[in-house]
């Protein structure tokens, strides 16, 4: 074994194969793969086979479809058989609710590429001769679905990768992994030790364990999961002779079943809803090739069904059941990644779906650690999306909530009870009591809507429930005055001697003044946005909190301080620090704001003394509380910034001081139905990293000229003068009964060429309304433009100015 590499990748499954491959495939060849045992010897040697295309994130989704292409690259590549047989497949509906998802997952399709048709039950029936079409409303014909030998493929990425220059080492046991003071990685194995710039945690169902070495406690739990060989059966027999092919794949979502044939029989998979995790607290290192004990009675509701839809299993028998271990995260994706504080140590793991997403997660990977950037947009796979609070007790709560709910439908409106709530702010019980409706954002409960005593969400794919009730909180808004809760936004104090000009190179704003703020896009390398923030500049007159404050996304708040902290200077001139729950926020909005804030504090807020833009300390009552004079509504509005323990007496004293102007709360939903109609939009959702800040309209925001170079300043000049390939634009929809919820086609003269990021009901401007990207060269068309809502296209209008305060007469007034 060598005793020094630039990449050591942990574990020999699937992942950890196809990791090696990609690297090689790029470049590096200074490569080892460490595997504690034989190459599969985790859950990939008893794995199904089956891949797929479909995922409920377009972008996986599309690794998805690049993992089923590889194949066969790595079969020549190799020349080790990987056992693919592209069947195709039927995806079925047994309701109508079932069959809306199934027409978004087609029109996803659509702009993906990949090749998905809605056909009637008795058409799947033809396809699939072993369902009784009486039993679905509808179906989907995929034709990249198809299963595969898994040790073959997890071979034929090996033997690749070893063809390419990488080293395999077998029965390497990985004990320890020590950081040096140089940064380099100390891999201590059974064998020796291995230096290594790199290393990478694809250790599968020992990834938990491998993460402990370094102090990670990674948020993933291995669940039990069964599936079942029948005895060959003369219906397979029969349509094999008759067709001379196999059998095709079928998903029956209603049924949580997977089939497909095996040998002269059919397998049959489900998740059931009895699930049971396994190794709970940590996986033994002696499992091995064993497999657990089956437990029929914890499936067979699942296969009540499955012998209805599929009758001809009523007179079979079954020759085998399998039942092993396999990783989720707490949403069943994978955790893909640097690791924030641990440079050079990376995570590819998590990954429940091996074999569709195997291939995409080491593209990614190996681009990340070669280039610096995944290369694709994996925010839905990035290990930053979870926070300490993912916790071992959180994990297990959500992973066993998602398993049950593997094919279950997730409505738009709709929010999972589990491990919830956890954190909460001193408000929680004052909003619950008025009727708050919580979501969630990076663990943190958030309030989406005030509802009336006896009315909940209903779920649904079209206007519900809440639809009326929002409404009315966005009239409060434009009419008198709104106040929200905005912790969910991250925070950032960023200090130090170097602070100024440090923020200057890392953002691509000019920096604004004491006492104001500014919106801030922050710029990768290649001119694509990674951030979006507002930044203030406190001054360093005050004792308390001088420097620099930033709101930006919740949910990215992790993401970004990985980046903040991989670029901070050495010499410890800066320091930034996430607040997180440390500061709590409100905010309030409306035409009545400033005379709510005027009756609140002693501090003058005239539009004079405290003008757009502003920011200040100032008590609100008897409060502390840093107030900024921007809000995201797009009206007059304060973002008010107040340590959790004042933050009840904050809140109670803008209340009182409301009264008068008919104050009321406003959450999450509303705030949308506002955003839209000033086309304001968001981090994750319009402004992700494969956008350049001409293409998402942030170019305004930009400082291309600012005397200080700041990362991607070249790449975004030559965006600007080339003018980028996209252009976000905000629609209005002719829609009906439903908006748009994100990721559906825009159509335009007949053919998909764009997609949405967002949208929903503006309620203020009383209009459907969608926020999508679309080529440049027709962004400015006036017609044309459709919007393919639950399988029906509805017209649509660029609407280039806000319909809401186009003149920000109300927002600056
Ligand atoms: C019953 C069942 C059916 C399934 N069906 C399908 C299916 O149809 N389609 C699909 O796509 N997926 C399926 N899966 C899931 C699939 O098996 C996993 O997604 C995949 O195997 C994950 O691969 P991995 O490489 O991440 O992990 P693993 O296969 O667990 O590999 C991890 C490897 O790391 C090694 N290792 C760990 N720690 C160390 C260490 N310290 N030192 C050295 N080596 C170490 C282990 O020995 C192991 O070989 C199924 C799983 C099960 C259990």
């Amino acid at each position: 074994m060598k005793s020094h590499a630039k990449v050591v990748v942990i574990g020999g499954g699937v992942v950890g194969c196809s990791v090696l491959f990609h690297l090689a495939r790029h470049g590096w060849t200074d490569i080892v793969l460490l595997e504690r045992d034989e190459l599969t010897s985790g859950s990939t040697w008893h794995a199904a086979g089956g891949m797929h295309t479909i995922n409920g994130d377009p972008n996986v989704a599309k690794l998805q479809k690049y993992t089923i292409s590889l194949y066969k690259e790595i079969e020549e590549l190799s020349g080790q058989a990987t056992g693919v047989h592209l069947t195709g497949g039927v995806l079925l509906a047994a309701t109508e609710a079932r069959l809306d998802w199934l027409r978004g997952v087609v029109a996803k399709g659509r702009y993906l590429g990949i090749d998905l048709e809605e056909i009637s039950p008795d058409e799947a029936a033809e396809l699939m001769p072993l369902l009784d079409p009486k039993q679905f409303v509808g179906a989907v014909r995929n034709k990249e679905d198809g299963h595969l030998d898994p040790s073959g493929v997890t071979h034929a990425y090996a033997k690749a990768a070893r063809k390419l220059g990488a080293e395999v080492e077998r029965f390497t046991k990985v004990e320890d992994i020590v950081r040096r003071a140089d940064g380099l990685w100390r891999v201590i194995t059974n064998k020796g030790e291995v230096v290594a710039e790199h290393v990478v945690n694809a250790g599968g169902l020992w990834a938990r364990e491998v993460g402990r070495m370094v102090g990670l406690e990674l948020p993933v739990l291995a669940m039990e999961h069964m599936y079942l060989i029948t005895e060959d059966m003369p219906e397979v027999a029969a349509w094999n002779q008759k067709t001379g092919t196999e059998i095709i794949h079928a998903v029956d979502f209603d049924g949580e079943l997977y089939l497909r044939q095996e040998r002269g029989g059919m397998l049959m998979g489900t998740y059931e809803k009895a699930n049971k995790p396994w190794s709970e607290l940590q996986t033994p290192w002696n499992f091995g090739h064993e497999l657990l004990e089956p437990d029929i009675d914890r499936i067979a509701p699942s296969l009540e069904v499955g012998f209805r839809h599929f009758p001809a299993f009523q007179n079979t028998g079954i020759r085998q059941i399998i039942n092993g271990p396999f990783t989720f995260a707490p949403d069943g994706n994978p955790l893909v990644g640097p690791v924030r504080g641990l440079p050079g140590f990376w995570v590819a793991c998590g990954v429940m779906a091996g074999f569709s997403q195997g291939g995409g997660v080491g593209l990614a990977l190996s681009n990340w650690m070669i280039e610096g950037d995944p290369g694709a947009d994996i925010w839905a796979m990035d290990v930053s999306r979870y926070g300490d609070w993912a916790t071992m007790a959180y994990t297990n709560a959500k992973v066993r909530e998602n398993y049950s709910r593997r094919f279950s439908i997730r409505f738009p409106n709709e929010e999972l009870p589990a491990g919830r709530p956890l954190k909460t702010t001193p408000v929680y019980d004052l909003l619950s009591a008025k009727g708050a409706q919580w979501g969630v954002a990076f663990g943190l409960e958030v309030p989406l809507w005030y509802a009336p005593e006896d009315v909940r969400d209903e779920f649904s794919w079209r206007r519900s429930s809440d639809f009326e009730h929002v409404a009315k909180e966005v009239r409060t808004v434009r009419t008198s005055v709104g106040l929200s809760e905005i912790s969910s936004f991250a925070k950032y104090r960023v200090t130090g001697a170097g602070a100024a000009a440090w923020l200057d190179r890392l953002l691509a704003c000019r920096l604004p003044k004491p006492g104001r703020m500014t919106l801030a896009p922050m710029l990768k390398e290649d001119g694509r946005l990674i951030g979006d923030f507002s930044l203030a500049n406190l001054g360093s007159r005050s004792s308390s909190g001088e420097g620099w404050f930033l709101a930006g996304s919740g949910i990215a708040e992790q993401y970004h301080m990985r980046w903040f902290e991989a670029h901070l200077p050495k010499d410890g001139s800066v320091m930034i620090e996430a607040l997180g729950a440390k500061l709590t926020g409100l905010s309030i909005a409306g035409p009545k704001a400033r005379d709510v804030l005027a009756r609140a504090t002693r501090t003058d807020v005239s539009n004079a003394a405290f003008p757009f833009m502003a920011t200040a300390r100032m008590d609100i009552g008897m409060a502390p509380c840093l107030v900024g004079r921007v809000s995201y509504t797009g009206d007059l509005g304060y973002e008010i910034w107040v340590a959790p323990e004042y933050q009840r007496a904050a809140y109670q004293t803008l209340i009182a001081a409301g009264e008068d102007f008919g104050i009321g709360l406003f959450g999450a939903r509303a705030l949308n139905a506002l955003r839209l109609e000033k086309n304001y939009g968001s981090w994750a959702r319009e402004y992700r990293p494969i956008y350049g800040p001409l293409e998402a309209g942030l170019d305004r925001f930009v400082a291309y000229g600012k005397e200080t170079d700041f990362i991607g300043r070249q790449a975004a000049l030559a965006e600007r003068q080339q003018g980028g390939k996209l252009r976000l634009r905000a629609f209005v929809v002719d829609a009906a009964d439903a908006d748009v919820i994100g990721d559906e086609p825009i159509w335009f003269d007949g053919a998909v060429r764009g997609w949405v990021t967002s949208g929903g009901y503006a309620h203020h401007s009383k209009t459907s309304m969608a926020l999508g990207y679309v080529p440049k060269e027709i962004a400015d068309e006036a017609d044309g433009f459709e919007i393919e809502l639950l399988g029906k296209r509805y017209p649509a209008r660029v609407q280039p100015t806000p319909l809401f305060d186009a003149n920000l007469e109300r927002m600056r007034g």
